[in-house]
């Protein structure tokens, strides 16, 4: 997961619609989930060439650069509330169906992350308490624009899961080489049971088909092109001069892709290039004591601005 940047102001029209308006008073006043039209939040429309299209899922995947929200894997993209539309795992809440068309309640999910069982389907647990429709409205009993945003709500609510267009993530989270060399796990580094932990949990974000395709990420893109490089010094094949420009270079090539949010796993790669310490256990934790030695000093050096 990293941050996000949405333009709340940039709606997809088929959620500020007069059928979204009028199917959104519909569902408040029946209270009825099952009125709630996903060809509305999804944003269902005709292209010019008659093929039909979804506006809400094609706008998510342009901001989102076609990954999921939790997970940071290029997926197909599903719809997900954020806060759950139908009903609150574990709770008596009805479901947030007042929010259903609300557009800071919408992020692209991947199915492993969304799915019902296992992953978040629809867990929501809150520190604080649920709110309910009442307390999105204003004097007069009208919903409150300002009320039904997703940062006015968690500031409220207090949810454990992570909001990527709220929160920091990197405040929350962090990776380590799993314990049995399985991969790489994600964990929580605001405490025991916090929210980093429990958006971990919430997402089962460390499933093993992510701890391998993190790993994969180390493997292929970092540690590898380290041992190639030692490789050819080793041969005889490169100066100890080019050496220190191949190294300099993947550095450089690294620090390209942390921020180059087109790419899966955005969040590790930022991580890995954080510091010596993330770099050291990541990386290289699997070389030769004195290559592990020089790598690291290459990358002090690096990160010193004097390689
Ligand atoms: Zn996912």
């Amino acid at each position: 997961m990293r941050k996000v940047v949405k333009d709340l102001n940039n709606i997809p029209a088929s959620l500020v619609s007069k059928e979204a308006i009028d199917s959104l008073q519909n569902i408040i006043d029946t209270k009825d989930n099952s009125l709630i039209k996903s060809d509305i939040y999804r944003g269902k429309y005709l292209k010019t060439d008659g093929s039909k299209g979804d506006e809400v899922v094609e706008k998510l995947a342009e901001i989102y650069h076609g990954k999921c929200a939790y997970c940071e894997e290029r997926t197909l993209i599903y719809i997900e509330h954020y806060r759950p539309k139908g009903n609150v795992q574990g709770s008596r809440h009805g479901g947030y169906y007042w929010l259903c068309y609300e557009w800071s309640n919408l992020l692209p999910a991947c199915h492993e992350c969304n799915k019902i069982g296992g992953s978040k389907g629809t867990q929501f647990p809150v520190s604080n308490k649920h709110l309910t429709h009442a307390d999105c409205l204003t004097n007069n009993q009208k919903i409150n624009p300002v009320k039904v945003k997703a940062a006015y709500l968690n500031s409220k609510e207090a949810p454990f899961l992570l909001h990527p267009e709220i929160d920091e993530p990197k405040e929350f989270l962090a990776f380590e080489i799993d314990a049995n060399k399985n991969g790489v796990s994600i964990i929580g580094i605001d405490g025991i049971g916090g929210r980093g932990d429990k958006a971990i949990g919430i997402c089962n974000l460390n499933r093993q088909p992510l701890l391998l395709n993190r790993l994969d990420y180390i493997n292929n893109y970092v540690n590898t092109e380290i041992k190639k490089i030692f490789a050819k010094l080793s041969k005889g094949s490169i100066s100890k001069e080019m050496f220190r420009e191949e190294m300099k270079e993947l550095f450089q090539k690294l620090d390209s892709h942390k921020t180059d949010e087109k790419r899966t796993f955005t969040l590790l790669r930022w991580f890995v290039m954080e510091s010596a310490d993330n770099f050291h256990k990541l990386a290289i934790s699997n070389l030769p004591r004195n290559e592990q030695e020089v790598a690291l000093a290459f990358f002090k050096a690096y990160k010193n601005g004097t390689l």
